[in-house]
């Protein structure tokens, strides 16, 4: 199916430019009227998403992070978070709850709390080509 609207945004992995996605992704979706949980779960996944680009994407230098949010007839919402980094080598491990490569001040829980906020979550991952994270949700119609 072909989105009916769509968004691109490109920016530096700084960790200033966190908020900065989160709150370009939220305005955007506003104009579907979200409910203020629906925005709320749909932000901290794009600040879990973002954060990882930065922090392990990235690790010690600067990259581009590229997100597309797509609106959809259907009411689905679908945005691709992707960055040009490191890549991720055992994805299925990556995954599992509590697992990081971050060591103490990081909780592996990323991956977890989009999969828990979000209807759909799908990694890909190349080691040294990079990582993109797409998820959906469906926002409920309320007219
Ligand atoms: P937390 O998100 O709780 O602070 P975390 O970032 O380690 O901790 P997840 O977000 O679940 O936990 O990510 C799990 C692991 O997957 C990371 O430790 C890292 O090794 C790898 N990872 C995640 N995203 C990326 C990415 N964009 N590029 C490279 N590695 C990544
Ligand atoms: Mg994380």
């Amino acid at each position: 199916m072909k989105p009916m609207n769509q968004t691109k945004i490109t920016f530096t992995s700084r960790s200033s430019n966190e908020g900065y996605a989160r709150g370009a992704v939220a305005a955007f979706l506003a104009q579907l009227d979200p409910t203020v949980d629906e925005l709320a779960d749909i932000k901290t996944a794009v600040s879990e998403a973002v954060t990882n680009c930065i922090v392990h994407a990235y690790p010690g230098v600067l990259g581009q992070i590229y997100i597309t949010v797509s609106l959809f007839e259907d009411g689905r919402v679908r945005i691709r978070i992707a960055d040009k980094g490191v890549g991720i080598e055992d994805l299925e491990r990556a995954m599992q709850p509590m697992e990081t490569t971050g060591g103490a001040e990081r909780a592996g829980l990323g991956f977890t709390v989009m999969q828990t906020f979000m209807d759909r979550l799908r990694v890909r991952s190349t080691v040294g080509g990079g990582t993109v994270v797409t998820m959906e949700k469906k926002i409920a119609r309320r007219c």
